[in-house]
């Protein structure tokens, strides 16, 4: 999708910084990278509440950065707005590509029992929904993953839209930066659970140069390259059993379609 082509080279792109249900640390991220000042220069800021209270929702934005998942029925009709508002719609983080953690009832518990657990009787001014990636409602154009996305992705993404051009998805994985690093591996030498094999690079394997095994906050690698099967095999190898993984796979990843029928095959293989 065109994005800058007809924005001309005498005016700003207009930008939207928007927050569903989320923690806000993507828009805090955004907000506070070295160059805000300039980038600040160069677009023309339409709506991003922690930079600007003259912000409204939505605005008419040639880019929409969305962060936070649809967890209400609020998100979901500020949502659609922001999109027919926007030319090109990006979502901004974990939450806002795959669900984020907040998604870990969806197949698990029914909504309206999540509520009434954690809310009991109180009245909530809010009709809530299964958490859900905003992709499941509305086109997205582009997705910058990470909890919350790196800074040098956040720069890539903001430089590609001001030379009019598209920002590229990394279809590498984590063990890739892991390795580049010089780190022991985890996973083979600890038996550590690491999900690194299957998740999008571009963190610079943070956790595993901390010895603490890879989550996946940033989703697994693009073009259905993930080979979930393999990993979990050798996660069985190791000793893990099929709840351990289904858990750890389901941390970012409850909505991953994939999950359940590959488990199925491997712990199914295994009771043949
Ligand atoms: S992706 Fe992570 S940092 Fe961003 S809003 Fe969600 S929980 Fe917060
Ligand atoms: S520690 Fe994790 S990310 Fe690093 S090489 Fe091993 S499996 Fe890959
Ligand atoms: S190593 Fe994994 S969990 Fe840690 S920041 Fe990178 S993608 Fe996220």
């Amino acid at each position: 999708m065109a994005i800058i082509d007809e924005c001309r080279t005498d005016c700003k792109p207009r930008v939207g910084v928007y927050g569903l249900t989320s923690c806000y640390g993507c828009q805090l991220k955004l907000a506070t990278v070295q160059k805000i000042m300039e980038i600040a220069d160069a677009v023309q800021i339409e709506s991003f509440y922690m930079m600007s209270s003259n912000s409204k929702i939505p605005a008419d934005v040639d880019i929409a950065f969305v962060e936070g998942s649809v967890s209400t029925e609020k998100d979901l009709n500020e949502l659609i707005e922001i999109r027919k508002h926007s030319r090109v719609l990006v979502a901004l983080g974990a939450c806002a590509v795959h669900g984020g953690v907040q998604s870990w009832a969806e197949g698990e518990m029914d909504i309206d029992k999540l509520h009434s657990t954690v809310y009991g009787d109180a009245e909530i001014n809010m009709k809530p929904l299964q958490a859900t990636p905003i992709e499941q409602h509305v086109e997205v154009d582009y997705s910058l993953p990470g909890c919350p996305p790196e800074e040098d992705e956040l720069m890539y993404f903001i430089s590609a839209f001001l030379f009019g051009t598209y920002p590229e998805p990394k279809d590498y994985p984590v063990c890739a930066e892991c390795r580049l690093a010089g780190n022991p591996c985890i996973l083979i030498e600890r038996d550590a659970p690491c999900l690194g094999p299957v998740i999008t690079a571009g963190c610079k394997a943070r956790c595993p140069s901390f010895n603490v095994p890879c989550v996946g906050c940033r989703g697994p690698v693009p073009y259905e390259t993930a080979w979930f099967d393999s990993l979990a095999k050798t996660f069985r190898m190791k000793g893990m059993d099929e709840e351990f993984i289904r858990d750890r796979m389901r941390v970012f990843g409850a909505h991953n379609p994939n999950l359940e029928p590959m488990l199925k095959r491997i712990f199914g293989e295994e009771k043949e």
